[in-house]
């Protein structure tokens, strides 16, 4: 299907973008790197009346290290993050879930900011950012910037604390301690998570593809840390109450969701 018709606009900054955001309103769309909304714009899920391109904005793009804060730009791509030595040495986390993300050509375009807007509950970048207590910073439509820390702001599914006239600048991230690993299950590679554990030593454990938002339980986490990982399994049983999906029933979940977090304590002890 191709999509219903639309205007496009390409800003060369963040005011210019907020002035057509503002004047359309509702209607208007963000576009970072399009690998989702074009195909919900193409399937008719989204007719935006006009599609804001955000891709010559500067202000978006980019990784910084602000004392001991990782500042990562909206439109930073997913391939860019994997990439980065900043990343790589200040939060290892999100260089490890990259190759977890869908596929080359999707992480060549698609954008972290996107996909936190998005806030599918099965993607990666949701979960690390809760797992390594991330701030989230939008500029709303007076001009200021609000600050939301990732356990705020996903709301559901595909459902944030962002504001419709809201653009995410960037996301803050506290420079990451100790060690951390991603693991997930799925499918086939490539695709959205079944059941996805983003993890670091503090231990801090963000589990995804399991309800209709990344998850963190704080009883799993402090028996991991305290009794090890059989009483951690069996606190995530009791607690953990996932959502079936068209393909997998909540027990398989809730089973494979405790497969995961024995190899990922096993792989944060090795
Ligand atoms: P876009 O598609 O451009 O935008 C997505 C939404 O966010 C739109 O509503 C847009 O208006 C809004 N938005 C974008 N930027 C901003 C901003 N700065 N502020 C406010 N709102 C904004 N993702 C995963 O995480 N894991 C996967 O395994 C995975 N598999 C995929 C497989 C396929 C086949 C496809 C097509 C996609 C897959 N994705 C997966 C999604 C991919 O990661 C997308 O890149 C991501 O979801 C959206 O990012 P984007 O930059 O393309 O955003």
């Amino acid at each position: 299907m191709k999509s219903a018709a639309f205007r496009y606009a390409r800003p060369e900054g963040l005011a210019e973008a907020m002035v057509l955001k503002r004047a359309e309103g509702e209607d208007a769309r963000w576009l970072a790197g399009g690998q989702s909304l074009v195909p919900m714009m193409n399937m008719r899920v989204a007719a935006p009346s006009l599609v804001i391109d955000l891709s010559r904005i500067r202000e978006l793009a980019g990784i910084r290290l602000h004392d001991d804060t990782l500042h990562i730009g909206a439109m930073t791509r997913h391939a860019a993050v994997g990439a980065d030595p900043l990343v790589a040495r200040h939060a290892p986390l999100l260089a490890q879930a990259v190759p977890w993300i869908a596929h080359a050509a999707i992480r060549a375009r698609g954008t972290i900011g996107g996909s936190l807007a998005l806030a599918d509950p099965a993607a990666e970048w949701p979960a690390c950012c809760l797992a390594l207590d991330a701030t989230l910073v939008v500029l709303g439509a007076d001009d200021a910037e609000r600050r939301i820390a990732a356990a705020d702001f996903f709301r559901g599914i595909y459902a944030t604390a962002l504001a419709p006239d809201e653009l995410l600048l960037r996301v803050e991230i506290p420079v990451q301690r100790g060690r951390s690993t991603l693991r997930e299950i799925a499918r086939r590679h490539g695709d959205y998570a079944t059941v996805g554990l983003a993890a670091t030593s503090a231990p801090a454990l963000a589990f995804f593809g399991v309800a209709d938002r990344p998850l963190r339980l704080a009883g799993v986490e402090a028996a991991l840390a305290g009794q090890g990982v059989d009483a951690a399994v069996a606190i995530l049983r009791t607690t953990l109450e996932p959502i079936a999906d068209l393909d997998h029933a909540a027990a398989t979940k809730s089973h494979l969701a405790g497969v995961l977090l024995r190899r990922v304590a096993a792989e944060l002890r090795a």
